[in-house]
């Protein structure tokens, strides 16, 4: 059982690293010929994360030289803190996050964690710090059980329960012939999007790490779906530092801070309130949505 479940974790575990910041094969095939390839620095030193702010200071980046991408963008998420990020299509939210994780460098300016620069840390350490719920997410043949318990391995059958749930996936599990033994994949039972999502906010849970980054599907589920999902994140980012990367805004008004981009720059910071009071972008945006809703 342990040789088959090793490599299969470990592939896994590479393909969800990479599944955070990409939604899609053909990304991922790009990220697997990307050049340079960015490198630890000889003097690496493992991120150690207290806290869980993260700053981005002028940051610069394009991913050819003709065409800026991200424009002196600056903001800092405090730790524990709930933040999301909003803009249209191509703003240049996905490649915010590729720079935190670091699969590219960035031209200019600083990103820090904790008052390190990352790009002084090992890339090891950085993506074991952040956690990802992808927007989809790879479950592999095998038992619920298995799969969440792939988040950490050592993790005991106590630990499991607590963070099914907190993910919502209790009333899910129940109902199933074999409870968590029950065997998903290919010949055995197959799980909507929202259910997969909390699969991984339960993985991710396990892995407990200091940042999470929800990488937000929920436009396409269905409202009693999203609400549940939504309620998860909020019981587990209440303890650490969060990233939601948001398509509906209905998502993000709780948030403690929302960082409104343009363009690759940042153009209204505020919560909710404050930001429909602005009458700017986020007010119009906010309304389309409701017209749309
Ligand atoms: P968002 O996530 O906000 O929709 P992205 O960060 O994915 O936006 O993209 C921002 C801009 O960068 C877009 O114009 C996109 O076309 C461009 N872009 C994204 N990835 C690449 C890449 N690998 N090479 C060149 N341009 C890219
Ligand atoms: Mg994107």
């Amino acid at each position: 059982m342990m040789q088959i479940f090793m490599p299969l974790n470990f592939l896994g575990f590479v393909y969800r690293e990479m599944k955070g910041a990409f939604a899609s094969i053909e990304h991922m095939f790009e990220l697997l010929t990307l050049k340079p390839k960015v490198v630890d620095p000889e003097n690496a030193q493992p991120l150690t994360v207290a806290a869980g702010r993260i700053v981005f200071d002028k940051v610069c980046f394009s991913y050819n030289d003709d065409r800026p991408i991200l424009r002196n963008l600056s903001f800092v998420v405090e730790p524990k803190q709930k933040v999301a990020i909003v803009g249209a299509s191509g703003a240049g939210k996905s490649t915010l996050f590729k720079l935190l994780f670091r699969f590219y460098e960035r031209n200019s300016g600083l990103i820090s964690i904790d008052g390190q620069d990352i790009a002084t840390v090992t890339q090891a350490s950085l993506r074991s710090a952040l956690g990802v719920v992808p927007q989809d997410t790879v479950l592999f043949n095998g038992s619920i059980v298995d799969n969440i318990r792939y988040g950490r391995i050592e993790a005991s059958d106590n630990e499991i329960q607590e963070a099914i749930n907190l993910s919502h996936l209790q009333p899910f599990i129940e109902q199933l012939p074999q409870g968590w033994d029950t065997l998903v994949g290919e010949r055995g039972l197959k799980l909507s999007g929202g259910e997969k999502q909390r699969v991984a906010i339960a993985r991710t849970l396990l892995k407990r790490p200091p940042i999470w980054i929800f990488d937000e599907a929920t436009s396409s589920l269905d409202s009693h779906a999203e609400k549940s999902i939504l309620s998860a994140i909020d019981t587990v980012s209440s303890d650490h530092t969060a990233l939601v990367i948001a398509h509906r805004l209905s998502t993000v008004v709780n948030a403690d801070k929302i960082i409104v981009l343009d363009k690759g720059a940042v153009v209204e910071q505020g919560d909710h309130l404050s930001l429909l009071a602005l009458g700017g972008q986020y007010a119009h945006l906010w309304q389309a949505q409701q017209m749309g809703a």
